[in-house]
């Protein structure tokens, strides 16, 4: 059983089909977690869809609006690069709503994870990457509307940069983004972030893990966030379809294990969200979100521990 709640709903997957966004990993993951005796089914949460308010607090109203009749044109839905369906606007609804409850839970208890989310590509008046709903922006505005927090920091591992959740926050002096990605990949432009760590081409476990240190010690000199919104992509692995750096699913874990001990260490909640993930075989990208679910149960169980040995 995990120290912490996993968030998961049946209509999370996005019914892609043979779409490179293998959208079946988030059943895959849960069924796995439980095969392995990592996760019990008591341990997973099944969320309610984000409200329409709730969503307009980051999206457009005329956005919303073409979403939710169908109406986009031909251009935005290439342009998400996911074809639309009702069934497509209830997961991007569920997602978000999850990522609400992954943020109320990590403030209550201390850690939650969304097995879904981190559609970090969504902007106000469009979807794009794969990506029609930022989910973690969605849950940000929530908590803050509710007085739950007033600072969050969202840190982004995808090798992909988080040109929405840049976007959205920019300017907005309450949420710190940091975004470690591939510099010469989707998206163009990359608007920046508070923090934006462009890596090479075919950057290795070793520089990667040092350069993310150096960064998290100076985001967390520079802010003291009551959330933290992790966005915890499998793409930077080096057998992504989409990625072009050359980590490990070793160095993949070492880099979850690193934010999560700043956190730890800042006493920052922490709510997870799995992002992207395009191994050629989906079980390497299962393998990874699994390894991020169980840093984040390793760190929760070391604080707990910590904890018990002070009082
Ligand atoms: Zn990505």
């Amino acid at each position: 059983m995990l120290p912490f709640k996993l968030i998961y709903h049946d209509h999370y997957d996005l019914h892609l089909g043979a779409h490179v966004f293998p959208s079946q990993k988030y059943r895959l993951v849960r069924e796995q977690l439980l095969a392995e005796g990592i996760a019990a089914p008591e341990d997973f949460l099944v969320p309610q869809p984000a409200t329409d308010d709730d969503i307009l607090r980051v999206h457009s109203q005329e956005y919303v609006y073409k979403l939710k009749t169908g109406t986009l044109s031909h251009t935005e839905i290439m342009r998400m690069e996911v074809p639309y369906s009702k069934e497509l606007m209830e997961a991007c609804w569920l997602a978000a709503g999850g990522s609400i409850l992954a943020g109320e839970r990590a403030l209550e208890v201390g850690w939650a994870a969304n097995i879904g989310g981190g559609f970090h590509h969504a902007y106000p008046d469009h979807g794009e990457g794969f990506c029609v709903i930022h989910d973690v922006a969605v849950a940000t505005r929530r908590l803050q509307f509710d007085r739950a927090i007033e600072t969050a920091m969202v840190v982004d591992t995808d090798v992909h940069h988080g040109n929405g959740t840049a976007a959205i926050f920019a300017g907005d002096g309450t949420v710190f983004t940091l975004s470690i990605h591939q510099e010469n990949n989707y998206p163009y432009p990359k608007p920046p972030s508070t923090i934006d760590i462009h890596l090479p081409d075919g950057t290795n476990d070793h520089d990667y893990l040092a350069i993310l240190e150096k960064n998290l010690h100076k985001a967390f000199h520079d802010f003291s966030p009551q959330i933290l919104f992790y966005i915890g992509g499998a793409d930077p692995y080096r057998e992504d379809q989409l990625g072009g750096l050359s980590l490990t699913m070793e160095g993949l874990a070492q880099r979850d294990a690193l934010v999560f001990d700043y956190a730890k260490r800042h006493k920052v909640p922490v709510a997870i969200t799995l992002a992207g993930g395009y191994a050629q075989r989906v079980a390497d990208t299962v393998r990874i979100h699994i390894n991020t679910i169980v840093a984040a149960r390793d760190a929760a169980q070391k604080q707990a521990a910590a904890e018990t040995s002070t009082h």
